[in-house]
């Protein structure tokens, strides 16, 4: 029977070893190894080896094989002195892995030394807390919740579509959202925009959605644009960069606009629109499939528009419409699934119907086409006075 002391001495007869000035030289040869660091995440997390693989010692065994499937590829081992690494590099030697060599000292003698430490970028606890159920999910995981927590989406409209999205956007984490809206709470407003409430009646949309997303996720800075966006301010908020546009605007000149814009800024847009008891929700990825104009090249003359008089709008429809634009944004984010562009999805709340039409890009299309004739911003008649995101 032997104690740990004879047990280690024991094994580091059977393994090679190196000095860290030695790893440090062969790390910056042509044949440099593959260092795995052998302990726990929170020593991990205060820094580490760089672009060394992380497998904790007690799930070397499991792992290792399907993280490293090549057992001729030498690996450099570490722990923080040396000795855990030690039994790890015996148990990857008798696993069949011809080279597995320990770094002597570890990674303290490695800091000691000066050599060159990474500090990954790590989730605190509360938000590890918070965001458990994506971190729970390999599509999301901590480099995907990291992803959010830096995007930035710009929602055009806090009416009844931008409720839901940037209401979902904000508690998935995406980090800053810009909200733009010239419009005040109105009693008329709160059958379907859950983000306002009662108590914020007159009070300007953005500052009350701000409210409410702070109050929800304090991990989400909101941008307010307490302003309506035309031709001379759209290059400007656009300019200030963002990774996706949801557009939850209900009228024309808004909705060629924000199309326009984005295809000269090249930022995709989720489109979504409701009346009554239909909703429409698709992506416009410039350069990647059609956009608004390539649907519909020229907005309607003003007496063919349906009166405005004529709208309304089941309380539920935006919500139901808000959430799938919220969907395609953290998908486009995230980099996963498949984007609905290309896709026109037509929901029919009476029947509970969905559709999908697809949708190309227009050669002859007037601003992404080969030709365009569009070069400029329009500003389009408003054809019944409706703000940004009334709906
Ligand atoms: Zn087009």
């Amino acid at each position: 029977m032997a104690n740990y002391r004879e047990l280690l001495a024991r094994v580091k007869e059977e393994i090679q070893e190196i000095s860290s000035p030695a790893a440090q030289e062969l790390l910056s040869s042509a044949d440099a190894p593959l260092v795995v660091d052998v302990r726990e995440q929170d020593e991990w997390e205060e820094g580490h080896i760089p672009r060394a693989l992380h497998v904790p010692r007690g799930w070397l065994e499991a792992r290792i094989e399907g993280l490293v499937p090549d057992k001729t590829r030498p690996l450099l081992i570490y722990c923080s002195g040396g000795s855990r690494s030690a039994f790890a590099a015996k148990a990857l030697g008798e696993m069949g892995y011809e080279e597995a060599v320990n770094l002597a000292g570890g990674f303290t003698d490695w800091k000691r030394n000066g050599f060159e430490v990474t500090i990954p970028r790590v989730l605190s606890s509360e938000q590890r807390a918070r965001y458990s159920r994506h971190l729970l999910i390999p599509e999301v995981g901590e480099d995907g919740q990291q992803r959010l927590l830096d995007a930035r989406v710009l929602l055009v409209g806090a009416g009844g579509l931008g409720s839901p999205a940037s209401l979902y956007l904000a508690a998935a984490g995406v980090g800053t959202l810009g909200i733009i809206d010239a419009d005040v709470v109105d009693e008329s407003n709160l059958q379907r925009q859950i983000i306002h409430a009662t108590d914020r009646l007159g009070e300007p949309k953005v500052l009350s959605a701000k409210r409410t997303i702070e109050a929800l996720n304090p991990d989400v800075r909101v941008r307010p644009y307490e302003e309506r966006l035309t031709s001379d301010n759209v290059d400007r908020i656009l300019g200030e960069g963002w990774d996706v546009i949801v557009d939850g605007a209900d009228n024309f000149p808004t909705r060629y606009l924000v199309n326009d814009a984005s295809i000269w800024h090249g930022i995709p847009v989720v489109h979504g629109s409701i009346f009554r008891f239909e909703g429409q929700v698709t992506v416009f990825s410039p350069g990647a499939g059609p956009c608004y104009r390539c649907l519909f090249p020229q907005p309607p003359p003003p007496e063919l528009a349906p009166s405005c008089a004529e709208g309304g709008v089941l309380g539920v429809l935006p919500g139901i419409i808000g959430s799938l634009q919220a969907n395609e944004a953290l998908k486009l984010i995230l980099d996963r699934g498949d984007s609905l562009a290309g896709r026109l999805l037509l929901f029919d709340a009476l029947g509970t119907t969905l559709d999908e039409v697809t949708v190309r890009r227009d050669p002859y299309c007037p601003v992404c086409g080969d030709t365009p004739t569009i070069t400029e911003y329009v500003d389009y008649v408003e054809f019944c006075n409706a703000p940004v995101g009334r709906r």
